[in-house]
């Protein structure tokens, strides 16, 4: 089964996967993993220098990791303004929201000038609190934003924030014009398409089963090889067990989505109408939207935990937690409760110690680089991903080479079991905390405490 969207893009396209690879292949650079990150990067080493060789294997076909399957909110960096000044100092943290903001305009260049139909919509994000306990959560980031003279986001009167979101249930709201939403495999399939175009040579149902490091490095496949001065590793929550040394740098967990069948006619009555994103403050943040077609998409993460960043069946199968989300649909949109779902799916996300990604190279070479740990929110920061890869794979020096961003991991999770029952005993944690807000009542203390191990690293985490 393909997810919903993947589904929607594939036969939008009606093509055929690109042959696997059989035999060895010589590249200049040879790029793992067909997701946002694996093929930003390799539009953008073709787009600065055409002459180059790139090749990029992908295991599945492009889009079919968390690519192809998310909640398409682009999504800025500006909740995390804390977390980037408390770990990379002010001047850093202004020049990453500033570029995060730039790469949501960016993905809308990149789709007019390639005509990548994605259903991009530059129509801005909601930030909202959903009970008493959430209000006033976000003030504070805004605030520093105001500070330092990158603030985008300004309060609504309630009766708008109702209005724009379509539901009763939001008590505050923040809206800041600097956010987008896509149809996620439809970006991804339109960035393969432009790889291709731009003469990437992309060999699909080839999984990397081996890595050789050396000048050339051999990467091996199950029917061939490619030899590569340099190659990139853009495999996203599969980077943990490929590589030892990665294991506990994130914790695999699922981000569950639901979405209805089209009725534009009650979207136009709740006024849902834009494609404005809207999130709620909780630390596994509920975040939804309309499509263009007259659906509404909802989705919440932090509900499946992988054990030992294993890669579970269940990730590719409708969302476990199907009942729970069209609970929430209901709740937020009592217009909607009778309205049959299309879908439900879930998917693996990488999240990081610090909510942020991680790049870095690897090896004795010199000459292998990666990027991963997302953290749930990925489709505006894998643009950025593609700049600092591609920056890496340049031997360039600026910004992005400079970046405490190519330090790799910034921490690491404790070792399983620990990690596993740990993540286990936050996540009910958080539960708990919350249910006991939405009723209004105070959470218990040691809720609270544990709660705050996953708060760490910042709203606008999906995953
Ligand atoms: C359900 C869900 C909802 C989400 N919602 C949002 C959202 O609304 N907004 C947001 O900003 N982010 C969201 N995210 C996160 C976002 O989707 C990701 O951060 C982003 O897609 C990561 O892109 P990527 O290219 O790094 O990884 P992926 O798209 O996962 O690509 C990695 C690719 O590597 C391939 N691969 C793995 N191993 C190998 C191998 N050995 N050889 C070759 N290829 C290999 C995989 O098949 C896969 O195609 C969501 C994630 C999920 C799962």
């Amino acid at each position: 089964m393909r997810p919903f969207w993947l589904e929607q893009a594939l036969n939008a396209e009606g093509g055929e996967p690109c042959a696997p690879l059989h035999g060895e292949t010589r590249a200049d650079v040879c790029i793992v993993g067909g997701g946002y990150t694996g093929l930003w990067t390799a539009v953008m080493l073709k787009e600065q220098n055409p002459q180059l060789d790139v090749v990029l294997i992908e295991a599945d076909i492009c889009g079919a990791g968390a690519s192809g399957r998310n909640g398409g909110c682009a999504l800025s960096w500006s909740a995390k303004f804390f977390t980037l000044e408390r770990l990379f100092g002010i001047e850093e943290a202004v020049r990453l929201v500033r570029a995060s903001e730039q790469s949501i305009h960016a993905i809308g260049a990149f789709c007019e000038k390639y005509a990548v139909d994605a259903q991009y919509r530059l129509d801005g994000t909601l930030y909202t609190a959903t009970n008493r306990a959430q209000c006033g959560a976000t003030d504070g980031v805004i605030a520093a934003l105001e500070r330092n003279g990158i603030n985008s986001f300004s309060k609504r009167p309630l009766a708008d924030v109702q209005r724009m979101a379509g539901s009763a249930q939001h008590q505050e709201g923040w809206f800041s014009p600097a956010a987008a939403s896509v149809q996620p495999a439809l970006l991804v399939r339109g960035l393969r398409r432009v790889a291709l175009q731009l003469g990437v040579r992309l060999f699909e149902n080839t999984a990397m089963v081996g890595l050789e490091e050396g000048r050339p490095a051999l990467i091996q496949t199950p029917d061939g090889a490619v030899r590569a001065d340099r190659v990139v590793l853009a495999m996203n929550a599969w980077m943990a067990r490929a590589f030892p040394q990665f294991e506990r740098s994130v914790a695999i967990v699922s981000s569950d989505m639901v979405i209805t069948e089209p009725r534009p006619d009650l979207l136009q009555e709740i006024g849902l109408t834009s494609g404005v994103t809207v999130l709620d403050s909780r630390i596994f943040v509920h975040y939804y939207r309309n499509t263009p077609d007259g659906r509404i998409m909802l989705g919440k993460g932090g509900n499946t935990f992988a054990y030992g960043g294993r890669m579970l069946p269940v990730f590719d199968q409708p969302s476990p937690y199907a009942d729970l989300l069209r609970k929430s649909l209901g709740q937020f949109f009592p217009a909607f409760a009778q309205v049959p779902v299309a879908a439900t799916w879930n998917g693996p996300s990488d999240r990081s110690v610090t909510g942020l990604p991680f790049f870095g190279r690897m090896g004795s070479g010199g000459n292998v680089f990666y990027g991963f740990g997302y953290s749930g929110s990925g489709v505006g920061p894998c643009h950025m991903g593609g700049q600092i890869l591609a920056s890496l794979v340049l031997g360039l020096d600026n910004p992005w080479t400079r970046s405490p961003l190519v330090d790799g991991p910034l921490g690491y999770f404790p070792p399983e079991p620990i990690r596993y029952l740990g993540s286990l005993l936050v996540r009910n944690a958080i539960r708990r905390k919350e249910r006991a807000e939405d009723h209004g009542h105070r959470p218990r203390h040691l809720d609270v405490r544990l709660a705050r191990f996953a708060a760490a690293a910042g709203k606008a985490d999906k995953g």
